[in-house]
Protein backbone atom coordinates (compact mmCIF):
# COMPACT_ATOMS: atom_id res chain seq x y z
CA UNK A 1 0.00 0.00 0.00
CA UNK A 2 1.24 3.01 -1.00
CA UNK A 3 1.35 5.79 1.56
CA UNK A 4 1.57 9.63 1.28
CA UNK A 5 5.29 10.59 0.75
CA UNK A 6 5.04 13.51 2.09
CA UNK A 7 2.82 12.15 5.31
CA UNK A 8 5.66 9.12 5.68
CA UNK A 9 8.41 12.44 5.55
CA UNK A 10 7.05 13.74 8.81
CA UNK A 11 9.35 13.40 12.06
CA UNK A 12 8.30 11.24 14.77
CA UNK A 13 7.80 13.25 17.63
CA UNK A 14 10.88 12.79 19.54
CA UNK A 15 9.72 13.57 23.16
CA UNK A 16 6.65 11.58 22.88
CA UNK A 17 8.64 8.44 21.98
CA UNK A 18 11.22 8.95 24.59
CA UNK A 19 8.47 9.60 26.41
CA UNK A 20 6.79 6.41 25.85
CA UNK A 21 9.54 4.08 25.90
CA UNK A 22 10.22 5.63 29.27
CA UNK A 23 6.46 4.85 30.25
CA UNK A 24 7.42 1.29 29.09
CA UNK A 25 10.68 1.01 30.83
CA UNK A 26 9.08 2.45 34.42
CA UNK A 27 5.80 -0.30 34.15
CA UNK A 28 8.46 -2.61 34.10
CA UNK A 29 9.33 -1.22 37.16
CA UNK A 30 12.40 0.08 36.27
CA UNK A 31 13.80 3.39 37.96
CA UNK A 32 13.37 5.63 35.23
CA UNK A 33 14.33 9.62 35.55
CA UNK A 34 12.26 11.59 32.86
CA UNK A 35 14.21 14.28 31.97
CA UNK A 36 12.74 14.58 28.35
CA UNK A 37 9.24 15.71 28.88
CA UNK A 38 8.19 19.53 29.06
CA UNK A 39 5.38 19.20 32.31
CA UNK A 40 4.99 20.89 35.43
CA UNK A 41 4.65 18.12 38.18
CA UNK A 42 1.36 20.40 39.80
CA UNK A 43 -2.05 19.58 39.97
CA UNK A 44 -4.49 21.19 38.09
CA UNK A 45 -5.35 25.27 39.40
CA UNK A 46 -8.70 24.51 41.56
CA UNK A 47 -10.69 27.53 39.84
CA UNK A 48 -9.71 25.21 36.46
CA UNK A 49 -10.67 21.89 37.94
CA UNK A 50 -14.20 23.81 39.34
CA UNK A 51 -14.58 25.50 35.70
CA UNK A 52 -14.56 22.55 34.07
CA UNK A 53 -16.63 19.97 36.64
CA UNK A 54 -19.37 22.36 36.71
CA UNK A 55 -19.74 22.15 32.37
CA UNK A 56 -19.52 18.57 32.61
CA UNK A 57 -22.38 18.11 35.88
CA UNK A 58 -25.10 20.25 33.91
CA UNK A 59 -24.78 17.23 31.52
CA UNK A 60 -24.97 19.16 28.03
CA UNK A 61 -22.02 18.84 26.41
CA UNK A 62 -22.02 19.98 22.90
CA UNK A 63 -20.26 21.24 19.98
CA UNK A 64 -19.40 25.19 20.61
CA UNK A 65 -18.65 27.77 18.34
CA UNK A 66 -15.58 27.28 16.19
CA UNK A 67 -13.35 30.07 17.79
CA UNK A 68 -14.23 29.08 21.31
CA UNK A 69 -16.84 29.79 24.01
CA UNK A 70 -17.50 33.84 24.36
CA UNK A 71 -16.44 33.80 27.89
CA UNK A 72 -13.08 32.22 27.30
CA UNK A 73 -12.48 34.36 24.42
CA UNK A 74 -13.13 37.43 26.86
CA UNK A 75 -10.91 35.60 29.32
CA UNK A 76 -8.18 35.47 26.54
CA UNK A 77 -8.83 38.89 25.90
CA UNK A 78 -8.67 40.53 29.17
CA UNK A 79 -5.50 38.04 29.44
CA UNK A 80 -3.96 40.26 26.43
CA UNK A 81 -4.75 43.32 27.69
CA UNK A 82 -3.40 42.67 31.04
CA UNK A 83 -0.60 40.99 30.30
CA UNK A 84 0.49 43.13 26.80
CA UNK A 85 -1.21 45.96 27.34
CA UNK A 86 -2.77 45.53 23.92
CA UNK A 87 -6.78 45.78 23.35
CA UNK A 88 -7.64 43.27 21.35
CA UNK A 89 -11.53 42.46 19.74
CA UNK A 90 -13.19 39.04 19.90
CA UNK A 91 -12.48 38.74 15.98
CA UNK A 92 -8.93 39.16 16.88
CA UNK A 93 -9.07 35.63 18.59
CA UNK A 94 -9.16 31.68 18.01
CA UNK A 95 -9.05 28.64 20.72
CA UNK A 96 -7.78 25.99 19.15
CA UNK A 97 -7.27 21.97 21.26
CA UNK A 98 -3.48 23.28 22.32
CA UNK A 99 -0.54 26.03 20.91
CA UNK A 100 0.66 23.58 18.55
CA UNK A 101 -2.80 23.17 17.19
CA UNK A 102 -3.18 27.38 17.26
CA UNK A 103 0.32 27.56 15.13
CA UNK A 104 -0.89 24.20 12.44
CA UNK A 105 -3.75 26.30 11.73
CA UNK A 106 -2.01 29.75 11.50
CA UNK A 107 0.78 28.36 8.96
CA UNK A 108 -1.99 26.44 7.23
CA UNK A 109 -3.66 29.68 6.70
CA UNK A 110 -0.69 31.87 5.57
CA UNK A 111 1.44 29.15 3.59
CA UNK A 112 1.06 28.54 -0.10
CA UNK A 113 3.50 25.46 -1.22
CA UNK A 114 7.34 26.65 -1.43
CA UNK A 115 6.58 29.82 0.66
CA UNK A 116 9.84 29.78 3.20
CA UNK A 117 9.56 30.32 6.57
CA UNK A 118 12.12 31.63 8.75
CA UNK A 119 12.72 29.33 12.25
CA UNK A 120 15.33 30.75 14.47
CA UNK A 121 17.73 27.45 15.94
CA UNK A 122 17.29 25.99 18.73
CA UNK A 123 14.10 25.61 17.83
CA UNK A 124 11.13 23.71 18.73
CA UNK A 125 10.52 20.47 16.90
CA UNK A 126 7.48 20.92 15.32
CA UNK A 127 8.17 24.12 13.85
CA UNK A 128 9.85 22.89 10.72
CA UNK A 129 7.72 19.58 10.53
CA UNK A 130 4.35 21.45 10.79
CA UNK A 131 6.18 23.82 7.64
CA UNK A 132 6.57 20.51 5.99
CA UNK A 133 3.14 19.24 6.49
CA UNK A 134 2.25 22.17 4.41
CA UNK A 135 4.39 22.28 1.50
CA UNK A 136 6.14 24.89 3.35
CA UNK A 137 10.11 25.52 3.19
CA UNK A 138 11.78 25.49 6.46
CA UNK A 139 14.62 28.01 7.04
CA UNK A 140 16.82 27.43 9.85
CA UNK A 141 19.07 30.47 11.10
CA UNK A 142 22.09 29.02 13.49
CA UNK A 143 23.31 30.86 16.04
CA UNK A 144 27.12 31.49 16.67
CA UNK A 145 28.85 28.62 18.17
CA UNK A 146 28.32 28.76 21.79
CA UNK A 147 25.59 30.50 21.57
CA UNK A 148 21.61 30.46 22.00
CA UNK A 149 20.48 32.83 20.28
CA UNK A 150 20.90 33.92 16.36
CA UNK A 151 22.25 37.33 15.49
CA UNK A 152 19.74 39.93 13.92
CA UNK A 153 22.10 40.25 10.91
CA UNK A 154 22.08 36.60 10.65
CA UNK A 155 18.39 35.88 10.81
CA UNK A 156 17.85 39.32 8.31
CA UNK A 157 20.33 37.35 5.50
CA UNK A 158 17.94 34.38 5.55
CA UNK A 159 15.30 35.88 4.81
CA UNK A 160 14.67 35.81 0.95
CA UNK A 161 12.02 37.07 -1.90
CA UNK A 162 10.49 33.63 -0.78
CA UNK A 163 9.81 34.17 2.78
CA UNK A 164 6.34 34.93 4.12
CA UNK A 165 6.57 34.00 7.71
CA UNK A 166 8.97 34.07 10.68
CA UNK A 167 8.67 32.24 13.67
CA UNK A 168 9.94 33.53 17.18
CA UNK A 169 10.19 31.82 20.18
CA UNK A 170 11.40 33.64 23.53
CA UNK A 171 11.36 31.88 26.13
CA UNK A 172 12.59 29.06 24.43
CA UNK A 173 12.18 25.78 23.97
CA UNK A 174 14.89 24.24 23.56
CA UNK A 175 17.43 26.41 25.00
CA UNK A 176 15.71 28.52 28.10
CA UNK A 177 16.87 31.68 26.28
CA UNK A 178 14.99 34.76 26.59
CA UNK A 179 16.07 36.93 23.80
CA UNK A 180 17.14 40.51 24.57
CA UNK A 181 14.83 43.53 23.93
CA UNK A 182 16.90 45.12 21.01
CA UNK A 183 16.77 41.71 19.22
CA UNK A 184 13.23 41.41 19.36
CA UNK A 185 12.97 44.89 18.74
CA UNK A 186 14.91 44.18 15.72
CA UNK A 187 12.71 41.70 14.51
CA UNK A 188 9.76 43.21 14.66
CA UNK A 189 10.52 46.25 12.69
CA UNK A 190 12.04 44.08 10.43
CA UNK A 191 9.40 42.05 9.63
CA UNK A 192 7.04 45.35 9.59
CA UNK A 193 9.35 46.90 7.02
CA UNK A 194 9.79 43.35 4.65
CA UNK A 195 5.93 42.76 5.30
CA UNK A 196 6.64 39.18 6.44
CA UNK A 197 3.91 37.82 8.70
CA UNK A 198 5.50 37.41 12.74
CA UNK A 199 4.57 34.52 14.56
CA UNK A 200 5.33 35.21 17.96
CA UNK A 201 5.24 31.24 20.27
CA UNK A 202 4.62 33.14 23.81
CA UNK A 203 4.20 30.41 25.63
CA UNK A 204 6.21 30.16 28.49
CA UNK A 205 6.06 34.35 28.51
CA UNK A 206 5.79 34.37 32.28
CA UNK A 207 7.93 31.48 33.24
CA UNK A 208 11.32 34.19 33.35
CA UNK A 209 13.91 34.03 36.15
CA UNK A 210 15.81 36.49 38.18
CA UNK A 211 13.09 38.94 38.48
CA UNK A 212 13.55 39.81 34.45
CA UNK A 213 10.68 39.48 32.23
CA UNK A 214 10.50 38.50 28.87
CA UNK A 215 10.19 41.39 26.29
CA UNK A 216 6.80 40.84 23.90
CA UNK A 217 6.83 41.23 20.54
CA UNK A 218 3.77 43.64 20.96
CA UNK A 219 5.57 46.32 22.54
CA UNK A 220 7.52 46.90 19.16
CA UNK A 221 5.07 46.25 16.92
CA UNK A 222 4.11 50.27 15.56
CA UNK A 223 0.99 48.34 13.28
CA UNK A 224 -2.18 47.55 15.39
CA UNK A 225 -3.32 43.58 14.90
CA UNK A 226 -5.66 44.56 12.37
CA UNK A 227 -3.22 46.00 9.87
CA UNK A 228 0.05 44.44 10.94
CA UNK A 229 1.06 40.75 10.15
CA UNK A 230 2.20 39.44 13.81
CA UNK A 231 0.38 36.64 15.30
CA UNK A 232 0.92 35.56 18.81
CA UNK A 233 0.66 32.30 20.64
CA UNK A 234 -0.21 31.42 23.95
CA UNK A 235 -1.73 28.83 26.18
CA UNK A 236 -2.22 26.88 29.49
CA UNK A 237 -0.43 23.82 29.11
CA UNK A 238 2.77 25.31 30.56
CA UNK A 239 1.73 28.52 32.90
CA UNK A 240 -0.73 26.62 34.58
CA UNK A 241 0.30 23.08 34.24
CA UNK A 242 -2.57 22.10 32.37
CA UNK A 243 -1.27 20.17 29.41
CA UNK A 244 -3.42 17.32 29.17
CA UNK A 245 -6.18 20.13 28.67
CA UNK A 246 -4.99 20.83 25.47
CA UNK A 247 -6.28 24.33 25.16
CA UNK A 248 -4.32 27.12 23.45
CA UNK A 249 -5.35 30.41 21.04
CA UNK A 250 -4.03 32.72 18.37
CA UNK A 251 -4.33 36.49 18.54
CA UNK A 252 -4.10 38.07 14.76
CA UNK A 253 -5.68 40.42 12.74
CA UNK A 254 -9.34 39.51 11.55
CA UNK A 255 -8.25 38.65 8.26
CA UNK A 256 -6.57 35.51 9.29
CA UNK A 257 -8.71 34.56 12.14
CA UNK A 258 -11.69 34.58 9.57
CA UNK A 259 -9.80 32.53 7.70
CA UNK A 260 -8.18 29.81 10.53
CA UNK A 261 -12.05 29.47 11.64
CA UNK A 262 -13.05 28.02 8.16
CA UNK A 263 -9.92 25.66 8.58
CA UNK A 264 -10.87 24.51 11.97
CA UNK A 265 -14.19 23.97 11.32
CA UNK A 266 -13.18 21.79 8.89
CA UNK A 267 -10.72 19.80 10.47
CA UNK A 268 -11.85 19.47 14.45
CA UNK A 269 -14.89 21.55 14.56
CA UNK A 270 -14.51 23.32 18.06
CA UNK A 271 -11.74 22.16 21.31
CA UNK A 272 -14.10 20.94 23.86
CA UNK A 273 -16.55 22.85 25.97
CA UNK A 274 -15.20 21.22 29.32
CA UNK A 275 -11.89 21.70 27.93
CA UNK A 276 -12.20 25.18 27.61
CA UNK A 277 -14.47 25.47 30.75
CA UNK A 278 -11.20 24.60 32.72
CA UNK A 279 -8.72 26.90 30.53
CA UNK A 280 -11.36 29.90 31.63
CA UNK A 281 -11.27 28.80 35.25
CA UNK A 282 -7.23 28.82 34.84
CA UNK A 283 -7.62 32.51 33.21
CA UNK A 284 -9.86 34.21 35.36
CA UNK A 285 -9.16 32.19 38.92
CA UNK A 286 -6.11 33.46 41.23
CA UNK A 287 -3.07 34.07 39.26
CA UNK A 288 -0.85 33.20 42.05
CA UNK A 289 -0.60 29.48 40.72
CA UNK A 290 1.53 30.80 38.02
CA UNK A 291 3.93 32.78 40.39
CA UNK A 292 4.26 29.37 42.13
CA UNK A 293 5.17 27.38 39.72
CA UNK A 294 7.86 29.83 38.27
CA UNK A 295 9.54 30.07 41.39
CA UNK A 296 9.64 25.76 42.00
CA UNK A 297 10.82 25.60 38.45
CA UNK A 298 13.70 28.81 39.02
CA UNK A 299 14.64 26.73 42.29
CA UNK A 300 14.87 23.39 39.92
CA UNK A 301 17.01 25.62 37.21
CA UNK A 302 19.28 26.79 40.14
CA UNK A 303 19.83 22.51 41.11
CA UNK A 304 19.63 21.74 37.46
CA UNK A 305 22.73 24.55 36.80
CA UNK A 306 24.21 23.05 39.75
CA UNK A 307 24.63 19.43 38.63
CA UNK A 308 25.82 20.01 35.21
CA UNK A 309 28.47 22.26 36.46
CA UNK A 310 29.88 18.96 38.04
CA UNK A 311 30.64 17.46 34.49
CA UNK A 312 33.51 18.60 33.46
CA UNK A 313 33.74 20.08 29.91
CA UNK A 314 30.50 20.43 29.55
CA UNK A 315 29.20 24.14 28.84
CA UNK A 316 25.41 24.99 29.83
CA UNK A 317 23.98 28.01 28.56
CA UNK A 318 22.32 29.50 31.92
CA UNK A 319 18.35 29.44 30.68
CA UNK A 320 16.70 32.49 31.72
CA UNK A 321 13.18 31.17 31.19
CA UNK A 322 10.53 27.46 30.75
CA UNK A 323 12.17 24.82 32.27
CA UNK A 324 14.93 23.55 29.68
CA UNK A 325 18.22 23.74 29.25
CA UNK A 326 20.26 22.35 26.37
CA UNK A 327 23.84 22.06 28.03
CA UNK A 328 26.83 21.35 24.97
CA UNK A 329 28.27 17.60 25.52
CA UNK A 330 30.30 17.13 22.53
CA UNK A 331 33.43 16.58 25.20
CA UNK A 332 31.56 13.25 25.33
CA UNK A 333 29.98 12.77 22.36
CA UNK A 334 29.10 14.81 19.00
CA UNK A 335 26.05 12.31 18.24
CA UNK A 336 23.19 13.30 20.25
CA UNK A 337 20.76 10.67 19.15
CA UNK A 338 23.61 7.55 20.39
CA UNK A 339 23.80 9.74 23.50
CA UNK A 340 20.10 10.04 24.36
CA UNK A 341 19.81 6.43 23.44
CA UNK A 342 23.09 5.44 25.69
CA UNK A 343 21.67 7.17 28.22
CA UNK A 344 18.17 5.86 28.36
CA UNK A 345 19.85 2.03 28.25
CA UNK A 346 22.40 2.59 30.75
CA UNK A 347 21.39 4.96 33.19
CA UNK A 348 17.51 4.89 32.76
CA UNK A 349 17.74 8.62 32.16
CA UNK A 350 15.19 10.04 29.32
CA UNK A 351 16.86 12.99 27.39
CA UNK A 352 16.23 14.32 24.01
CA UNK A 353 18.92 14.70 21.24
CA UNK A 354 19.51 18.14 20.44
CA UNK A 355 19.34 17.03 16.72
CA UNK A 356 15.92 17.30 17.27
CA UNK A 357 16.40 21.18 17.86
CA UNK A 358 19.17 21.78 15.06
CA UNK A 359 21.97 21.89 17.52
CA UNK A 360 23.71 18.78 17.09
CA UNK A 361 26.79 17.82 20.33
CA UNK A 362 23.60 19.26 22.69
CA UNK A 363 20.85 17.38 24.92
CA UNK A 364 17.85 19.05 26.20
CA UNK A 365 17.43 18.31 30.00
CA UNK A 366 13.34 19.24 31.56
CA UNK A 367 13.75 20.49 34.92
CA UNK A 368 10.14 20.96 35.24
CA UNK A 369 10.12 17.52 37.28
CA UNK A 370 10.53 17.31 41.04
CA UNK A 371 14.43 18.55 42.61
CA UNK A 372 14.78 15.21 43.79
CA UNK A 373 14.97 13.90 40.03
CA UNK A 374 17.00 16.65 38.39
CA UNK A 375 19.74 15.86 41.21
CA UNK A 376 19.57 12.28 40.63
CA UNK A 377 19.21 12.59 36.56
CA UNK A 378 21.96 15.10 36.35
CA UNK A 379 23.84 12.18 38.83
CA UNK A 380 23.43 9.46 36.97
CA UNK A 381 24.65 11.10 33.33
CA UNK A 382 27.67 12.57 35.33
CA UNK A 383 28.18 8.46 36.12
CA UNK A 384 27.89 7.38 32.52
CA UNK A 385 30.04 9.76 31.00
CA UNK A 386 33.11 11.12 33.99
CA UNK A 387 35.41 8.56 33.97
CA UNK A 388 36.20 10.84 37.62
CA UNK A 389 32.83 10.02 38.99
CA UNK A 390 32.66 7.15 41.24
CA UNK A 391 32.15 3.89 39.70
CA UNK A 392 28.98 2.51 41.44
CA UNK A 393 25.78 4.17 41.94
CA UNK A 394 22.27 2.26 43.06
CA UNK A 395 19.30 2.96 40.05
CA UNK A 396 16.45 2.29 42.36
CA UNK A 397 17.57 -0.45 44.48
CA UNK A 398 19.82 -1.99 42.19
CA UNK A 399 23.87 -1.08 42.53
CA UNK A 400 25.22 -0.72 38.85
CA UNK A 401 28.74 -0.72 37.81
CA UNK A 402 29.98 1.79 34.82
CA UNK A 403 32.28 -1.25 33.15
CA UNK A 404 32.67 0.91 29.56
CA UNK A 405 35.11 4.07 30.27
N1 LIG B 1 5.20 25.99 21.49
C1 LIG B 1 6.27 25.56 22.18
C2 LIG B 1 7.54 26.31 22.08
C3 LIG B 1 6.17 24.42 22.99
O1 LIG B 1 7.24 24.01 23.70
C4 LIG B 1 4.94 23.73 23.07
C5 LIG B 1 4.77 22.49 23.90
N2 LIG B 1 5.87 21.69 24.05
C6 LIG B 1 3.87 24.22 22.32
C7 LIG B 1 4.02 25.34 21.55
C8 LIG B 1 2.54 23.51 22.28
O2 LIG B 1 1.81 23.63 23.45
P1 LIG B 1 0.37 22.95 23.61
O3 LIG B 1 0.51 21.93 24.68
O4 LIG B 1 -0.55 24.07 24.01
O5 LIG B 1 -0.03 22.38 22.30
Amino acid sequence: MALSQLARSIAESPTLRLNEEARLLKERGEAVINLGIGEPKNKTPISAVLGAAARLSEGDVKYTPVDGIPSLKKAVIRYTEENYDRLVAPENVIVSSGAKQSLFNVLFTLLNPQDEVVILAPYWVSYPEIVKMIYGIPVIVTPEDGTMIPRLEDIERAVSSYTKVMIVNSPNNPSGAVYPEALVAGIVEFCERKDIYLIFDDIYHKLVFDGKTAAPAYRYARKDTDNGKLIVINGISKLYGMTGYRIGWAVASRAIVEVMINVQAQTTSCASLILQAGAEGALTGLQSVVEGLRLTIQNNRDIALRELAALPGVHTSRPEGTFYCLPDLRAYSHDSVELARMLLQRALVVTVPGREFGMEGHLRLSYSGSPHDVTEGVERIRWALDPQAPNEIYIGDRRRVRDWL
